[in-house]
């Protein structure tokens, strides 16, 4: 893509001063932009960005300048006569609210059967353009002065707290206290009907959590609690403290992302911040707490201190993500955050990062529309969590605090590069980081290191289709037994004896896997001395190692029978993740699938006993939580005691099932009933219910149906968004395609739905996930040559391009898979 000029380079803003009339009722709002900053010497224009405003009027330093719009969202202000220095750009305009979940949009909800809205903003990454007239790039920091005019009686929030609120004309008019210096992208408001709980840090900053008033007050006390001792931890863990007075936390009803971390005005979608104490799950309180401290966490990282440009969008996500579990491991000892990150981010990062085409965690970023492709969550989240955990590792927690405390400091309010980070951490341990974490962060994949008598080795690891590869990692191998092995290996073969008992990775920190002779794995499983995280480890990688070819898929099926004595959770998700594995080859092979199904009723059968239907009094947490993978387990086994429990519980009311198996209940229910009634009733209770938890069990119930019939009623329902809010259909649409019975329907609504698609998503990131879904689900031949000619088309949209490629790979991987594999696991299933 064409490389966009940076407007920073002509005009550095200082200040701006905004005041908004919103007209809600109109979807439209006014203002004056009054902007002051320093143009470069002897010039006669100044070029701003713009999107979709109506220019009214500009003055420069109070005499009339004329303008025009340009090519990439410019405003090219020119004056009459010379510019040099420190001038004040006044500009009037006005601008539209739009759906579109992004600059100015509604949120809307029902309250006592009355429809209500809220509005609130959504400026990450370039959207501020499409409010008011900006430098809307990082770099561009400056400080901020908001006046906005509302209606009255509705709470106005803003990134400070109000200096002043009147009324006139009435009109309730606030005006909020001046930002430090800060991105355009973390400016926010959001007013409306909203209700809150306040407490404080013990560095006395304000913390508050809102939401609307169909929700309960007792659902922001988790969320509160949380808040505080997050800022409690980053506080001290940064050595700098929190740099705002408040910080308000919001609950929005329509939210694209998971939740933005606007500077003192963090917003979320309900989800990710509500915990109803009568209903959340042991999971959605982890889940919350981790988006809280990701959140919480950037307004160090990231907001404090931010990034240059685009391209360096890992040095927010990557350290967020990782700060997510730090914050969270020492808050909740008794969660083990790090076993978590084992089984959520290293699962995503090396699924995703062994596709050939991926990009890497650092990428050259032109435009800013190209950043739709490159939110790849599993890279620059995921993988780069994984990266700095790794040098984390490397050079010990703390030369790491250390570092990141000295970080801060020099550029608090300031921009910028990972090698700003590196000088850091580089000074704080002696070691050169640079040279070891620029390899990790601009090279795309991970190696697979092969163990043998003789010698290691390292390679690039595949799944799928690809292209050779000569790239090779300095990789931390730390060994199990240290003085034996080199701590580093930055070559591509190294002969030396290898002890049968060598472990590498021990602690999961480094970012790659390892292949083990058969008979040295079969001795560190059966060694007897493995923590859970080692259980859960070797497992995963099991599973890694049959995608990409090398291993057999049959050997998961001894290799699963290994753990059905296992008790612990986090072991147990990648069990049942690798257990899922099987579940493609049986697809179209009655009697195998019998078989798997037996042997999912094997694996559970201690746990099920063991846990039960319902939590013991006292139980830990862990086995609240166990019980849904093992129900669901015992579930697909069909065997009759169990669905007659399961159709019992359904039959007492949704209302009365315990939220902890929920979904599993309600989706083995739809799987198994037959008409339309059972979709009705279950889209019905979605509608109907304000609770983003039961909400979600429900969508994972309804999309379990088997009947063509059933299956259109839920499709006829995606593209009602009286239904369905437009947030939430990715989590329709992925359940859909990987249903097997609904796959071919799913995939023919999107390719149907395409314009109505394009409309609603396009420009925000999650447009891409559909191309990206839906090759999570395809997986024949003629579902391939579909994908590939359906999207050839669109592959020209920068925000869909590399998805689209990426898809082609991992629908190829899979049927590789299933024809190299298949038959083999069908029989060894078909004999037990
Ligand atoms: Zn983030």
């Amino acid at each position: 893509m064409q490389s966009v000029p940076r407007l920073i380079t002509q005009f550095i803003p200082e200040n701006y001063n905004l005041s908004l009339v919103i007209d809600r009722a109109n979807r439209a709002f006014s203002g004056t932009a009054v902007i002051t900053g320093v143009s470069q010497p002897n010039t006669t224009s100044v070029t701003l960005h713009a999107k979709d405003l109506t220019i009214e009027s500009v003055h420069i330093d109070g005499t009339m300048a004329s303008f025009e719009h340009g090519e990439f969202d410019a405003l090219v202000i020119t004056n009459d006569s010379m510019l040099s220095g420190k001038h004040i750009i006044t500009i009037g305009y006005s601008g539209t609210i739009t759906d579109s979940m992004h600059g100015m949009y509604p949120c809307k909800f029902e309250h006592d059967g009355v429809q209500k809205e809220l509005i609130a903003t959504q400026f990450e990454s370039h959207h501020a353009r499409e409010v008011f007239p900006c430098i809307d790039e990082p770099e561009a920091k400056a400080t901020f002065d908001v006046t906005l005019t509302t209606e009255t009686g509705v709470t106005v929030l803003g990134n400070l707290h109000p200096t002043s609120q009147t009324t006139e004309d009435n009109k309730l008019v606030t005006t909020f206290a001046t930002t430090p210096r800060m991105s355009t992208y973390l400016l926010a408001w959001v007013y409306g009907e909203l209700h809150s709980k306040t407490a404080h840090t013990s560095g006395d900053v304000e913390v508050s959590v809102w939401a609307t008033p169909a929700q309960s007050p007792e659902s922001l006390d988790f969320a509160l609690e949380q808040a505080v001792k997050s800022i409690e931890f980053f506080d001290e863990y940064f050595g700098v403290p929190y740099p705002l007075p408040k910080s308000d936390h919001v609950a929005l009803p329509d939210f694209s992302s998971g939740a933005m971390e606007n500077w003192g005005l963090i917003t979320y979608r309900e989800v990710a911040l509500l915990a109803d104490p009568k209903t959340t799950t042991v999971a959605s309180k982890q889940y919350i707490a981790t988006v809280i401290a990701h959140e919480l966490s950037h307004q160090w990282f990231g907001n404090l201190v931010t990034m240059k440009w685009w391209n360096n969008l890992w040095l927010n996500e990557s350290f967020a993500t990782l700060m997510e579990y730090l914050a969270v491991d020492a808050i909740h000892p008794e969660w083990n955050a790090w076993l978590d990150f084992a089984s959520n981010e290293s699962i995503l990062a090396l699924r995703r990062d062994a596709i050939d085409g991926v990009q890497s965690v650092q990428v050259d970023v032109n435009h800013p529309d190209e950043i739709a492709s490159l939110f790849d969550g599993a890279i620059v989240y995921a993988k780069g969590a994984r990266l700095m955990r790794m040098c984390q590792a490397y050079i010990g927690h703390e030369a790491f605090q250390k570092g990141l405390q000295s970080y801060f400091t020099e550029f608090a309010y300031a921009n910028t590069e990972a090698d700003d980070l590196w000088k850091h951490l580089s000074a704080a341990s002696g070691k050169d980081i640079a040279n070891f974490m620029n390899t990790w962060i601009s090279q795309s994949g991970y190696p697979v290191v092969t163990l043998t008598p003789d010698g290691v080795t390292q390679e690039q690891f595949f799944i799928g289709p690809h292209e050779p590869s000569t790239q090779i990692w300095p990789i931390p191998l730390n060994a199990e037994s240290p003085e034996d092995m080199p701590a580093l290996l930055d070559v591509r073969k190294l002969a030396m004896p290898i002890a049968d008992t060598e472990r590498l990775n021990v602690g999961d920190t480094a970012h790659f896997i390892t292949q083990y002779p058969a008979s040295q794995l079969e001795a560190i499983l059966s060694s007897g001395t493995l923590n859970e995280l080692d259980r859960l480890q070797l497992l995963h990688e099991q599973t890694l190692l049959v995608r990409g070819g090398r291993i057999r898929s049959v050997e998961l099926i001894p290799l699963l029978e290994r753990y059905k004595d296992e008790t612990s959770e986090h072991v147990w998700s990648i069990i049942a993740l690798a257990f899922g594995e099987l579940k493609k080859f049986v697809e179209t092979d009655e009697l195998a699938e019998q078989k798997l199904r037996t042997l999912a009723g094997e694996l559970a059968e201690a746990n099920y006993r063991r846990l039960g239907w319902s939590a013991q009094v006292g139980e830990l947490e862990d086995d609240t939580k166990l019980r849904s993978t093992i129900l669901s387990l015992m579930a697909y086994s069909q065997q009759p005691e169990v669905l007659t429990h399961i159709d019992g519980l359904y039959a007492s009311g949704i209302e009365q099932i315990d939220p902890e198996i929920r979904a599993l209940v309600i989706s083995n229910v739809a799987y198994r009933t037959p008409g339309n009634s059972i979709v009705d009733e279950l889209l019905s209770a979605y509608h109907s219910t304000s609770s983003a938890d039961l909400q979600q069990d429900l969508c994972a119930g309804i999309t379990s149906v088997r009947e063509a019939e059933q299956i259109s009623r839920i499709l006829q329902a995606f593209t009602d968004k009286s239904t369905i809010r437009s947030q939430d259909l990715f989590r329709w649409f992925v359940y859909m395609i990987r249903n097997r019975y609904a796959r071919e329907q799913t995939w023919q609504w999107m390719k149907d739905s395409w314009d109505w698609i394009e409309q609603t998503y396009g420009g925000d990131k999650s447009y891409s996930d559909f191309p990206r879904y839906a090759a999570s689900g395809l997986a024949t031949n003629s579902q391939r040559t579909d994908y590939k000619d359906f999207f050839a088309p669109k592959r020209s949209q920068t925000a869909l391009t590399r998805t689209i490629d990426l898809g082609l790979v991992e629908i190829d991987g899979r049927i590789e898979l299933l024809e190299r594999d298949g038959d083999e696991v069908r029989t060894r299933l078909r004999e037990r």
